[in-house]
């Protein structure tokens, strides 16, 4: 006797590509520092206001960033800062 389970992965197809997300999301700090050029900047643009995962995602960049600035005057925050400062965002907007 044997009993086989089968599952087929169900494919949920979102509205951007997997690809053009990564693509997207690789380049976000760099786009926030200002370091891409005018073409990617306006590709990244053009995807964020057309994919809300990746504005959702940017917009947590963003936000970590500005704290960052406002706590230690400079970009460079120590990693752990860093991480304190994202865990506090996901639990703020979890319990939203
Ligand atoms: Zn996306």
């Amino acid at each position: 006797m044997s009993t086989e389970t089968s599952r087929e992965a169900a494919e949920t197809p979102g509205r951007g590509t997997d690809a053009e997300c990564e693509h997207v999301l690789a380049r976000v700090h760099e786009f926030l520092d200002h370091e891409v050029d005018t073409a990617t900047g306006d590709e990244i643009r053009a995807h964020l206001s057309e994919c809300e995962p990746c504005l959702d995602r940017f917009d947590v960049e963003q936000a970590v960033k500005s704290l960052v600035r406002r706590c230690c005057g400079n970009d460079k925050a120590p990693a752990h800062l860093r991480v304190s400062i994202m865990t506090k965002i996901q639990v703020t907007r979890e319990t939203f």
